[in-house]
């Protein structure tokens, strides 16, 4: 292959009518030779699937970690984030829609090989990286090969996604994570359907499998929509299925959809459906629940689940509170706080930081 963007993958099989099966992800594109799959990025060239924007990015910014959102994952911390370009679902209301929708490859601007954003990573004082803006399991060959770089040089590697992936390629990629943010973007097949041209189960599938079988730290988000996916009796219902399925400790957080893409037709999430979401999560017994894209300094702290005093305060992406031991634990009643943390907060604080690769070469 001339393009050093195109790469050889392994998850495809070829079927009876000769054309390739791609088996990354539960669409199971089948493609004959030139077409591309609807991730965009992942092609039928030389009778085999190949990735297409290997070692090529959308963008570098530092961000806080809390943005991803994760908020038990060294707070305070800095994360180089970075995407590519595509998808494999197809969201209507996507509040990422110019990159994940970008089937231009002038978006992605910086070129960069594992290697240079690791070292970047660690020249500037981020604790990790993160796979974000689009969902990283399309570019995983470009992802777990970035992430053992970062590993090699003691810097974490974050995962923001769907988690809709396949079996067999999940472990090779969860393997190389050290914390996932996954979207579960409802608790109904029908919205999965009509919203995403997706489906539930896999999605579901990947959270037991992350919480269960691997090292992975694990965060959930929620995207709340306006009379989509906000109505008390699935609320109940997705955060019942969190405790019983992942326990009580994987943290939650509900956000704010904006009008965008296909969906500007409904209002932004008010902030008191927000606050629903967390009361009814906590009733359920999710030790920690999160409002998120509203200012909203309760429901953005961490608080102690056996005493309930304040852990973590936080203003935005401000730490403003610590009362974390230097092991994790409450300071005033000693019950551990789930998560991975430092014995101080980081002092990142909300910045938001470009960076250029091209200066790290
Ligand atoms: S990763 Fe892309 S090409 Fe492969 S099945 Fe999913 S959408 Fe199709």
């Amino acid at each position: 292959m001339d393009n050093p963007a195109v790469v050889s993958t392994k998850y495809w099989h070829t079927l009876a009518d000769s054309r390739i099966q791609c088996d990354l992800c539960p669409r199971f594109c089948k493609l004959k030779e030139g077409q591309r799959g609807l991730c965009f990025v992942r092609a039928c060239q030389d009778q085999q699937i190949v990735l297409t924007t290997y070692g090529r990015s959308s963008g570098f910014c530092i961000d806080p970690i809390e943005k991803k959102p994760l908020n038990h994952f060294f707070p305070g911390t800095a994360v180089l984030s970075f995407g590519t370009a595509g998808c494999n679902l197809a969201c209507r209301f996507c509040q990422n829609w110019d990159i994940s929708k970008s089937r231009e490859i002038d978006t992605l601007a910086d070129a960069a090989s594992p290697l240079t954003i690791a070292s970047a990573a660690r020249e500037l004082g981020c604790h990790s990286v993160a796979f974000t803006y689009n969902d990283p399991v399309i570019f995983l060959e470009y992802a777990v090969d970035v992430a053992q770089a970062c590993r090699e040089q003691g810097i974490k590697s974050v995962a923001v996604t769907a988690g809709y992936i396949n079996p067999e390629p999940r472990a090779e990629f969860y393997a190389a994570m050290d914390a996932a943010n996954v979207d579960l973007k409802c608790f109904s097949e029908d919205f999965y359907q009509r919203l995403c041209a997706g489906h539930l189960q896999p999605v579901l599938e990947t959270l037991q499998y992350i919480k269960h079988e691997t090292d992975t730290w694990l965060e959930i988000t929620t995207l709340l929509i306006p009379g989509q996916n906000d109505s008390t009796e699935e609320l109940d219902a997705l955060t019942q299925w969190v405790v019983q399925n992942l326990g009580p400790d994987v943290p939650l957080h509900f956000s704010a959809f904006h009008p965008d893409y296909k969906m500007r037709d409904i209002p932004a999430t008010p902030p008191a459906t927000l606050i629903r979401a967390r009361r009814i999560a906590i009733e359920n017994g999710i030790r920690y629940a999160y409002t998120g894209n509203v200012h909203d300094v309760d429901g953005g702290s961490t608080y102690c689940h056996e005493c309930h005093r304040k852990l973590i305060g936080r203003n935005w992406y401000n730490l403003r509170e610590w009362n974390l031991t230097n092991d994790g634990r409450c300071r005033f009643c000693g019950a551990e706080c789930d998560g991975y943390f430092q014995d101080a907060p980081g002092t990142w604080g909300a910045r938001r930081q470009p960076v250029r690769l091209a200066n790290f070469r």
